[in-house]
């Protein structure tokens, strides 16, 4: 299919492109790159966005479950709801996918509702690159929300909150000592901490969590961009469908205020900036990966061992052979 015509099918809301267009952002091949580029400049002239959300939990905090009635909820209010994933470890690990269709089965089986598992690529940078323009497909689509789900590992989150207007962290109600385990970057980066499970037994628990965190956000340095009392701590429960109205219209608060104030398309601009000093050096990196590469990093670096070439002398020729020398 012509770009063109695949760029006009996204924008008229078909899925079956949007899966397509997806695919081949996806792709590793060089004319798939190039017909993905294109691609996206095309779409981008659309100029429709959508309300990214990130979302971040360690496994078995209820991500899944959350996903499927907070997606259901705003299905029901008229929204339509795109939900990728960004999980470098599934490539590993060949575990659990994130945003696997069996595990939203209400949400994926509604027509106002798209869910996209990550892909499967073993270096972070590739999947960040690939859900990022995932996101702006989405967008070009029509969808209103974007939720972009991340297991708590290594740097995903950092990821997610790049390409997010909004950082969601789900947590399950614990003892005391658990808000340790919280790193206090990842805290930082939330806009909204839910936590999940505030039902039955556990009911009590999450409100004494919720608590401790909205206490400890209280000691976090308050964003200029953000009116009082963000970031803030709130229980849900995903499974009883308790408390997702609340967060909703706390989100949604929390983007009206950026919005009216300019920090939205601010914060977003900023990413750009973040993305493309990423790509430039995503792409530095995968030219030192080539076999030729590769080789004469361990000639030159031999001879440097060797004392036969100084480290400055033999990086130069290496960034010469490279093609960036100064
Ligand atoms: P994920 O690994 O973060 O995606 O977590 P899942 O959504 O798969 O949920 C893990 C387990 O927690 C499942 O057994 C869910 O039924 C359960 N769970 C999720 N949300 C809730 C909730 O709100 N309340 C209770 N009690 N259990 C929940």
């Amino acid at each position: 299919m012509k770009t063109a015509e695949l760029s006009e099918k996204i924008l008229s809301g078909d899925r079956r492109a949007l899966a397509r267009a997806i695919t081949l952002v996806e792709s590793g091949r060089d004319d798939h790159r190039v017909a993905a580029t294109e691609l996206l400049d095309l779409l981008a002239k659309s100029g429709r966005q959508a309300l990214r959300i990130g979302l971040s939990g360690t496994p078995g905090v209820g991500k899944s479950t959350f996903v499927e009635s907070f997606g259901m909820m705003l299905v029901a209010q008229g929204l339509r709801v795109a939900v990728l994933a960004v999980d470098p470890s599934s490539a590993r690990t060949g575990g659990s996918i994130l945003g696997d269709k069996t595990r939203m089965e209400q949400l994926s089986r509604q027509k106002a509702a798209f869910i996209r598992p990550s892909p499967s690529q073993t270096n972070l940078g590739g999947v960040a690159r690939r859900t990022r323009e995932a996101v702006a497909l989405c967008e070009a689509a029509g969808f209103d929300v974007v939720l972009i789900e991340t297991v708590g590992v290594g740097q995903s989150e950092t990821v997610v909150a790049q390409m997010s207007d909004l950082f969601l962290l789900l947590l399950a109600p614990a003892g005391g000592d658990e808000l340790q385990g919280v790193k206090r970057g990842i805290m930082e980066m939330a806009d909204i901490i839910l936590v999940n499970k505030a039902d039955g037994d556990l009911k009590s628990a999450a409100m004494r969590t919720c608590a401790d965190y909205s206490g400890a956000l209280r000691l976090l340095r308050k964003r200029p961009q953000d009116p009082e009392g963000y970031p803030k701590a709130q229980t849900v429960s995903a499974l009883q469908e308790a408390g997702l109205d609340s967060a909703w219209a706390d989100m949604k608060t929390l983007v009206e205020w950026r919005q009216d104030r300019g920090h939205w398309s601010g914060t977003r601009a900023e990413q750009a900036r973040y993305w493309f000093a990423e790509d430039v050096r995503q792409a530095l990196l995968a030219r030192l990966k080539t076999p030729w590469a590769q080789g004469r990093m361990t000639e030159l670096s031999d001879q440097v061992a060797q004392g036969a070439v100084s480290p400055t002398a033999a990086a130069q020729e290496m960034l010469k052979g490279l093609g960036v020398a100064g």
